[in-house]
């Protein structure tokens, strides 16, 4: 769909410059969901990965993010193989709802109530991100967090729409459950894509 040089916004990785490659296509359907555009994938032209590779590149960071849309409607592999030959880290941001396919330095799963993640991505994930979006959020973090393995990273990110109702819950709620962590949404802040 589209892909771009910026400033990794959320979770672990936040802060770092990162080249996003953006694929289109999903079958989740969060009705908050800021990409609506790229749930359609036959909306967007299909590419060649090595040109994929050859754009990304172009820039000096060695960190590739792959989204989407749910970026594993696809079979990565060729992708994530191709990316880290040319010497990049390979990160995926997926709702972890399609079988897990490519190789990949970090998993961070952010689950989506409307199609729930599979087993073997809870077991892979390198961080768990849950989006709040209401109270009732919180409850559905723990039941998350009680699938993944013991090392992976925990955050609460408000949505967007709701950041100034969810933010002051969210802030207490990781002061009482210190094994969570916050994302914001960075680059939204510091208005990058
Ligand atoms: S999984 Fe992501 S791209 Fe798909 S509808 Fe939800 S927020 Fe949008």
């Amino acid at each position: 769909m589209e892909a771009f040089y910026t400033l990794q916004g959320e979770g672990f990785h936040q802060g770092r410059a990162a080249y996003f490659i953006r694929l289109g296509g999903c079958d989740v359907g969060c009705f908050w969901c800021d990409v609506k555009e790229s749930w359609d994938a036959s909306a967007h032209p299909v590419q060649n990965i090595a040109q994929i590779v050859e754009e990304a590149k172009k820039h000096a960071g060695r960190l590739a993010v792959i989204t989407g849309g749910e970026p594993l409607m696809h079979n990565l592999t060729g992708l994530t193989q191709q990316l880290q030959d040319a010497g990049f880290e390979t990160n995926i941001e997926t709702s972890g709802s399609s079988a897990l396919t490519g190789n990949w330095n970090w998993i961070c799963l952010s689950p989506k109530k409307f199609k729930a993640p599979l087993t073997e991505v809870f077991e892979k994930a390198n961080e768990l991100k849950v989006v709040v979006y209401n109270k009732s959020d919180f409850s559905w973090a723990e039941q998350n967090a009680s699938k993944v393995n013991a090392n992976c990273k925990l955050y609460l990110q408000p949505e967007w729409s709701r950041c100034n109702e969810m933010l002051p819950l969210i802030i207490d709620y990781i002061k009482e459950n210190p094994q969570w962590e916050l994302s914001m949404q960075l680059h939204k802040y510091i208005n990058v894509p």
